[in-house]
Order: C-alpha cells, then sequence, then structure tokens
C-alpha cells in the first residue's frame, strides 16, 4: 500500500519580532499536528533566533545590503526590498525542493502578499497570517472610505480630536489621532500609505485569512471584516493555545521567538516583590525614544515610588544605530527600586504574581499577552496599529489608560 504522504508547509513570516513570534508558535502548532513544517528566516534574522527540533529552518534574503540598521523608520525599506529582491528568489526557493519533499501549501505574513503571486503561478495553495488586531486590518480596509469622505489627508498634528466616521462599526469611537500612524502622513501618494493599503486589499485573493484575535475580543469588527475576507479563521491568542495543548507549558525545546538575548535575572528580582506591585515597562521590539523621552519616563518611574522592571533595548534610544548608551542616570540610580533589563521573557513576566501593570506602546501580541494576563495598560502607542489597538483597550475593552501624543 502507498504510504500518506505527510503535507509539508512553508511559513514565511515579515521579519520583525512581532510578526516572527506569532509566526513560529502558529508553525509549532502546526508541526503537533502532524504537518511536515519549514520555517523560511531571513539570512539577517537566522542568526539570532534559537532553532526548534520539530521544524526546518530555511533562509532567504531581505534584499537589503548586511549593513542595513532594519530598526527604526528604516525598517520600512524592506516593504520595497522584498517586492524586488526576496520575491523572485521565493520563486526559485520554491522550485528548488526535492520531488519528495514539495511546499504543498503556504502561510505568509500579511505584509508579505508578493507570495501570493508567487505561490499562485506554481499552483500552491496559500493562506495568509495577518498578525495585527482586526481593528486594525478594517481600518487599513478603509482607507479608500476615509479619503472619500474627506477624513484623510488631514494636516500635521492639527485638530487630532476631531472624530472620524467613516469607519463602519467604530463611528462614535474614533478620533484622527487613533487612526493606524501611516493615516498621519499627508501625502496620500506616499509609498509607505499604498504599500498596506495595496497590502490589505491584496490578501483577500489568498485561500484564506488567519487573524491572531478571538470573537470575544474582536466580534464586532470581525463581523465587518467577514464579507471582504470570506475564509477568516481567527485562532488567537496564539500564545495560549500553544500552551494548552502543552498542558501549560510551551515544550521546552521550543524556540523562544526572541532576536535579542533575554535577561532572565528579572525573574529573580520580581520573586522578592509584593503581589501586584510591579510596574512592567515594555515599548516592543520596533519604537525608538529619544534621550529627552527616555529621561522623562526615568524621572516618572523613579519619582511614582513604586517598583518597575524596564526592558531598555540596546537599540531603543533614537538615532544609536544600536550602540547601547543608556545615559549614566539611569545606569546608576535603578538599584533600589527599578530593574531594568535589554530584553525581558515578557510573557512570563506579565503572568508573574508581582505585576500589576504594564506601561505598554500597544502593540498587538503585547496588547493580546498583557489582557490573557489580566494585566492592566498604561498605553503609550507610536506607530502602525499601536494608535488604533490602544483606543480599544481605553473606550471598548476598558482595561487600560491611553496616554497617546502627550
Ligand atoms: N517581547 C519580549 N521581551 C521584551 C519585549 C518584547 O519577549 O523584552 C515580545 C513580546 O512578548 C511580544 C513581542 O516581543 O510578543 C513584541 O510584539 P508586539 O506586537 O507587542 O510589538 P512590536 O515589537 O511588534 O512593536
Amino acid at each position: 500500500m502507498k504510504q500518506r504522504s505527510v503535507p509539508h508547509l512553508l511559513l514565511l513570516p515579515f521579519p520583525a519580532q512581532g510578526h516572527i513570534n506569532p509566526m513560529l508558535k502558529l508553525a509549532e502548532l502546526l508541526s503537533q499536528a502532524g504537518f511536515s513544517i519549514t520555517f523560511l528566516n531571513t539570512d539577517h534574522n537566522h542568526e539570532r533566533l534559537t532553532a526548534s527540533p520539530r521544524l526546518r529552518f530555511q533562509t532567504i534574503s531581505d534584499g537589503l545590503p548586511p549593513d542595513h540598521p532594519r530598526s527604526g523608520p528604516l525598517l520600512q525599506d524592506i516593504f520595497f526590498s522584498t517586492q524586488l529582491v526576496t520575491k523572485p528568489l521565493f520563486r526559485d526557493l520554491l522550485l528548488s525542493f526535492p520531488q519528495d519533499l514539495p511546499v504543498t501549501g503556504i502561510i505568509a505574513d500579511g505584509i508579505m502578499s508578493f507570495a501570493i503571486d508567487v505561490a499562485q503561478d506554481l499552483g500552491i495553495p496559500i493562506f495568509i497570517f495577518r498578525t495585527f488586531s482586526a481593528c486594525c486590518l478594517w481600518a487599513y480596509r478603509c482607507i479608500p472610505k476615509l479619503i472619500e469622505a474627506g477624513d484623510l489627508p488631514f494636516e500635521g498634528h492639527d485638530d487630532m480630536d476631531r472624530p472620524i466616521k467613516s469607519v463602519p462599526g467604530m463611528e462614535t469611537l474614533l478620533r484622527r489621532r487613533d487612526l493606524p500612524s501611516i493615516c498621519r502622513l499627508k501625502d496620500l501618494e506616499n509609498p509607505v500609505l499604498q504599500f498596506f493599503v495595496y497590502e490589505t486589499f491584496n490578501i483577500a485573493r489568498a485561500s484564506g485569512l488567519i487573524l491572531n484575535t478571538f470573537d470575544d475580543l474582536e466580534a464586532p469588527i470581525l463581523s465587518h471584516i467577514g464579507p471582504h475576507f470570506p475564509q477568516l479563521y481567527t485562532i488567537g491568542p496564539i500564545h495560549t493555545l500553544l500552551k494548552t495543548r502543552q498542558g501549560d507549558t510551551q515544550p521546552t525545546d521550543a524556540s523562544n521567538g526572541s532576536l535579542w538575548e533575554e535577561d532572565r535575572s528579572c525573574m529573580a528580582w520580581l520573586e522578592s516583590r509584593p503581589f501586584k506591585s510591579v510596574l512592567y515597562v515594555s515599548f516592543g521590539s520596533l519604537v525608538v525614544v529619544t534621550r529627552d523621552e527616555l529621561l522623562e519616563f526615568w524621572y516618572g518611574l523613579v519619582n511614582s515610588g513604586k517598583p518597575f522592571l524596564w526592558v531598555v533595548r540596546q537599540d531603543l534610544i533614537a538615532g544609536n544605530d544600536g550602540k547601547g548608551e543608556i545615559p549614566a542616570e539611569l545606569e546608576g540610580g535603578t538599584k533600589e527600586r527599578g530593574c531594568m533589563v535589554g530584553w525581558a521573557p515578557q510573557e512570563e513576566v506579565l503572568a508573574h504574581p508581582a505585576v500589576g501593570g504594564f506601561l505598554t506602546h500597544s502593540g498587538w501580541n503585547s496588547t493580546l499577552e498583557s489582557i490573557i494576563a489580566g494585566v492592566p495598560m498604561i498605553c503609550w502607542p507610536q506607530l502602525a496599529d499601536q494608535q488604533i489597538n490602544s483606543r480599544f483597550v481605553s473606550e471598548v475593552w476598558r482595561n487600560g489608560i491611553d496616554m497617546k501624543d502627550r
């Protein structure tokens, strides 16, 4: 009898931390469900990510030169380099798999939709995994409506409290300042704005759309999205799904998905803190701050009199090119009440009983992780979906406060 071959899925994440984390979890889950998985990293990220024994890792160029910083605003260069350079390489790579291991399906990130062109050309079924919130996806989908209604473009930072009524389902919720950050671009021809609109419409061509969200959280918005993306699968929050399948712990040999080295010393520091006493502070993997902003937060945290655990990435300060230079005040003064690390095991930190609040940039993974851990948020959104996520946190889900633009 002929043996049934195991379906072989290739997963293609966008090469940034907030996209790799959920895609890697999806890869682990699918592997547990019996699929053979190839996880396609960029050459640049591959060295930084711990492998997982159940997944096959391959690499591809992100199209940028090795010395490109790939951080801060420059990360957006990848939107265009992947279209130009990675797309033809992706086609070659798919054709290069041996006959006994053909790629039988693809799951690509929601802003890597060039993969749809290649997959459909080669006759390979493709699904899209959009790692942002549904509320942001819907706002992007409504950008043509916003333009038609005269809500876009708007000048600079003028009249940011003006209500926005042209996003169905959010008519009484949004102000200019709550729209995804690309809506602050004055020029409608701006390539980044055009890129996100294109990607959002293009992903409807895939066989299905997977979202890292859940109906109890975003059902009203999902009902608006549904007719535009008929094969919609809400599988979030994906980090809990992996835990549930493992009886509350991840497989010990699973990759933690981190591109930075975790400093676990903060877990011991948390152990000696009282119940719900600590403010956890992290702005995710992409946000950069000015030196003045960093010091302002520092003084606020110290003067609050509360214990705090603060993630200060090496490349957190704008213009630093990842070279460090944390102001001396911070290095010296945290001993007593504060703990500073370059990168934390965030899911574990949020689940720790000593953590009572999260000062966050409102990235979607951080928001979901905080919701699941039951930790209230103080939101300081900066870019992408963060502005709309924080509005939902403060006004719809009511599990935090929004201090945007302050
Ligand atoms: N993260 C982490 N340690 C840190 C900071 C962040 O493990 O010190 C993880 C966090 O748990 C989340 C991801 O990095 O899964 C950040 O994704 P998010 O969507 O919140 O923000 P982004 O980095 O994309 O802006």
